[in-house]
């Protein structure tokens, strides 16, 4: 009998027979795990009402009480961190070292919540005028919605959640219906941890599910990650129903290797940033700038660590590599390998030889890699999201920062150097959101926040860190004069002597 997996409303499996419910897959395999419920109007209306009946209660916990559920979360999270890496490995395809890792990120910022008691302080300010005092206080929205893509389904949705509810919010969670099993994980861990029932809400399904929360008057913020088209028609749609919204797209990330660089170290980074989860990345690296004359020799060197790279089960602790997430997603990368041959880039290595032993139904596509791309060609222009690396050459440093600063996206960006004052002039020109040098997936740190420029996020705010405190929260400034009895009731000071 096939698996179910379905919503998680007010602390309980929803027991209710789906109308719609989609396929989610072994990726190593090609076989069906489990069938995905997915929402109708019915349920979306059932955990938003949770999410809202939760709210008062949840608010007026103290923050005491509130961070201890966080501690205790993530004592629990570290605890089971193995078992959640092999869910994610078991539907998203990934080896399991790197969903070790996405855990690994996504329990930072569980840290970063326990912090909340700290992070919310307000302002105070005595004596503003005689006698009146002014003190901020930072306020939870209510009900807000995550929204979360099939690339990082444990750590996307801990970006958010552990912050908004430590500000005293109230969650409903729409996963990726692709990889939907992370996400009751972690719900159901939550509340082994004390979350009272409402406070998180798992809803799974697709489009319907997203236009509910966008459009549901209860629900006051959204929280999206996922590709341009749809970040940006969430942006619209849900600002248009009066709801703050930061929606964070899709990318290309150049890395920029100046003549200077160590290209050892260059191209080290350039095949584990480029084939890390098979590409299926935000943050991956794309394109490699390869700046006169260093291009033949990084190629090369590429190449020959490409070839060594380990495609199978992430399953298996020998892989380095897994599959791609479905047949339909390796079809449309595997696609994009004769659009850049006829386009006229060289395809230095054709990921489509690679074959997997045992793994016959499998999404595979080994790594692949492009030379002499340029930027008309859809290769250059569109976010694959796959194993294809592509190396475009620039004559100078100025010839690659332009390159660089015309593409649409602006989510990561790399330089590779041994001159400070290039990579520091590289750091103040490059119109991208996050910068490494001499890293190639500079990922911010908890206790900073994570967003790109341009296509790569709708919205003002980044995720997490002290923006996804300041998302969560709405700001209330009050200004306040108490009569002092002492002085027959008389204020002090204030009006007589303002
Ligand atoms: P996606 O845009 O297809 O899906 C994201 C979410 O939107 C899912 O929950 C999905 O169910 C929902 N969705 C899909 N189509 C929809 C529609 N027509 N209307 C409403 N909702 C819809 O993205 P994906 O394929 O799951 O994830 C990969 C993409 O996410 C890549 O573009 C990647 O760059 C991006 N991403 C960005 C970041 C970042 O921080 N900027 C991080 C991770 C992934």
């Amino acid at each position: 009998m096939t698996n179910r997996i379905s919503h998680w409303i007010d602390g309980k499996n929803w027991a209710g027979v789906a109308e719609r419910t989609g396929e989610v897959f072994d990726p190593a395999t090609g076989e069906v795990r489990a069938l995905v419920d997915f929402a109708g109007d019915g349920q979306i209306a059932e955990a938003v009402d949770a999410a809202a009946a939760a709210f008062p209660g949840w608010r007026d916990t103290s923050l005491a009480a509130r961070t201890k559920i966080m501690f205790t979360f993530r004592e629990l999270l570290v605890a089971r961190k193995d078992e959640l890496a092999a869910i994610v490995t078991s539907e998203h395809g990934k080896v399991l070292s790197d969903a070790a890792g996405e855990v690994q990120r996504a329990i930072e910022n569980v840290e970063y919540a326990c912090g909340a008691p700290q992070l919310l302080k307000g302002g105070y300010s005595e004596n503003a005028s005689r006698g009146v005092d002014v003190y901020s206080l930072a306020q939870p929205l209510g009900v807000v919605g995550v929204i979360s893509p099939f690339n990082f389904p444990a750590m996307v949705p801990l970006w958010f959640v552990p912050n908004a509810i430590a500000c005293g919010n109230t969650v409903v969670l729409k996963p990726s219906e692709k990889d939907p099993s992370a996400a009751n994980f972690i719900a159901e861990l939550f509340a082994e941890a004390g979350l009272p029932s409402g406070v998180l809400n798992v809803l799974h399904g697709d489009k319907v599910a997203v236009d509910g929360l966008l459009t549901h008057p209860v629900v006051k913020a959204i929280s999206f990650v996922g590709s341009t088209p749809i970040a940006r028609y969430v942006y619209e749609t849900g600002t248009a129903a009066g709801k703050r919204v930061q929606a964070l797209g899709g990318a290309k990330n150049h890395m920029v290797v100046l003549p200077d660089a160590d290209l050892d170290l260059a191209a080290d980074a350039a095949v584990s940033a480029g084939f890390g989860s098979a590409g299926e990345r935000c943050m991956a690296v794309s394109v490699i700038v390869a700046v006169d004359p260093v291009g033949d020799e990084l190629v090369s060197k590429i190449t020959e660590r490409m070839a060594k790279l380990r495609v199978g089960d992430g399953r298996d602790p020998d892989s380095e590599m897994g599959p791609l997430v479905t047949a339909a997603h390796r079809e449309r990368v595997a696609s994009y390998l004769d659009a850049g041959v006829e386009a006229g880039a060289r395809l230095v290595v054709d990921g489509r030889d690679t074959g997997v032993d045992g793994g016959e139904g499998g999404f595979w596509l080994g790594p692949t890699l492009f030379d002499h791309v340029e930027p008309g060609m859809s290769i250059y222009t569109d976010e694959i999201f796959g194993p294809v690396l592509c190396v475009a050459r620039a004559h100078s440093y100025d010839a690659a920062l332009e390159l660089v600063n015309a593409n649409p996206y602006g989510n990561g960006t790399a330089i590779f150097t041994n001159d400070g004052g290039a990579s520091r002039r590289y750091q103040n020109e490059v119109e991208v959101g996050m910068v490494g040098v001499n890293v190639p997936i500079p990922v911010p740190v908890a206790y900073y926040s994570f967003g790109g420029w341009k296509n790569s996020l709708f919205g003002d705010s980044h995720a997490y860190g002290p923006e996804g405190f300041h998302f969560f929260t709405r700001t209330k400034v009050v200004t306040s004069r108490w009569l002092d009895p002492s002085h027959g009731g008389v204020n002090l000071g204030f009006p007589r002597n303002v």
